[in-house]
């Protein structure tokens, strides 16, 4: 006899494509338009078999038996007076994932973490300061997206889309491409024809510069890019992002160069703007001398700040100054507005109380 598997151990569904719920069914001896049906209800969020209406009562329990169909649960959720929502959830291992949906009058972005903690230690960043709990997996991300639709289907969000989630950014909790294989993984899933079907075009894996990393996801994908810059100066880099030390900024620079990038789209270089650090005179210098204005643009971000940290913001007036500087440098620069910071959801915030 089979020894019993620990639920940990078992498939966890929402890591699955169609292809791999085909498989499983034929070895079940079902028939194949079932792969289809169970794909739908994942689609829609609906991730507890005993809720897929369409499926005869014993395959509903055969597939919560023998697969990990919900690897995770919801803890809480906050809704910011803007709208956005903050989701916290847990795997078995209480490992937490935090995740954000952003509703924009003609986008809907879900902001998605792919570990608990980072061990990259950005003395800006909340997440870096928090102890490291290990790597989500495939099914731990990709549940991230379905649970918010599933929210999304009971509870719909305010904007003109009335929440359809239209867009993923890797910018939660961790550094995705430390958890490499899963964050691969949970790519091809989201990019499944036949599951979320999300365009490579709206997909954003959000790295602070792990170079061979940056650049099998090119090969391997191609999705939008985005680069925790911060500094342009590898002496200033070095404090601030510290993997610069491993891969300093030259090793970037030819990085970037070579990112397969499609017409008219470009890599985006993400600058937190620290009052007195990194926004001064010489800073415009030094990204002036770094940026590749035909392949890259800089988003200016506001700090947010949180408890025991030393870093001030620059100020609204001063980030504008900034910002114009360097478009008259020919520059390609954005400030991002700031959502959620009611609800510790902006940026750098995610992670609160519950890290303990
Ligand atoms: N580890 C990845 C993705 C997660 S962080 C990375 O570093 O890119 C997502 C973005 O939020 C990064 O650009 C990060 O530098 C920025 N960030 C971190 N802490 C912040 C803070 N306190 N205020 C504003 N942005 C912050
Ligand atoms: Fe990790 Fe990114 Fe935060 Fe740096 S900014 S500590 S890499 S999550």
């Amino acid at each position: 006899m089979r020894p019993a598997m620990t639920s940990i151990n078992k498939t966890q569904l929402p890591a699955m494509r169609l292809k791999d719920i085909q498989s499983c069914m034929k070895l079940w001896k079902q028939p194949m338009y079932r792969a289809k049906q169970i794909m739908e209800w994942c689609n829609k969020g609906v991730l507890d078999p005993h809720l897929m209406r369409t499926l005869p009562i014993p395959l509903q329990n055969r597939l919560s038996e023998e697969l990990l169909c919900m690897p995770l649960s919801k803890k809480q959720m906050l809704e910011s007076k803007d709208g956005t929502r903050k989701y916290l959830f847990h795997n078995q291992k209480n490992r937490l994932a935090e995740s954000v949906f952003i509703p924009e009058t003609t986008r809907g972005t879900i902001c998605i973490s792919s570990q608990d903690g980072c061990v990259f230690d950005c003395p800006f960043c909340h997440t870096g300061t928090l102890p490291f709990n290990g790597n989500l997996s495939c099914g731990e991300i990709t549940a991230q997206v379905l649970m918010i639709k599933n929210d999304l289907r009971e509870n719909p969000a305010h904007n003109e889309l009335c929440g359809v989630v239209t867009h993923l950014v890797y910018m939660g909790m961790g550094e995705p491409l430390a958890n490499e294989d899963a964050l691969h993984q949970s790519i091809a899933v989201f990019l499944d024809k036949h599951g979320l079907n999300i365009s490579r075009r709206r997909i954003t894996v959000s790295t602070s510069g792990v170079v061979p990393a940056i650049q099998r996801l090119g090969e391997a994908f191609g999705v939008n890019l985005a680069i925790s810059l911060h500094a342009a100066t590898d002496k200033l880099r070095d404090e601030l992002v510290p993997i610069n030390q491993k891969y300093p900024l030259h090793m970037l620079r030819e990085c970037l160069d070579a990112y397969p990038l499609p017409k008219q789209r470009h890599i985006t270089l993400e600058y937190v703007m620290l009052a007195g650090v990194n926004d001064r005179e010489e800073d415009i210098a030094a990204l002036r001398a770094f940026v590749n204005p035909e392949r890259e643009k800089l988003n200016l971000i506001c700090f947010n700040s949180f408890e025991n940290n030393p870093y001030k913001s620059s100020s609204t007036e001063h980030i504008n100054q900034f910002s114009q500087a360097l478009i008259k440098h020919g520059i390609r620069t954005t400030v991002r507005r700031s959502r959620g910071s009611d609800i510790m959801a902006a940026c750098g915030q995610l992670a609160g109380k519950e890290h303990g």
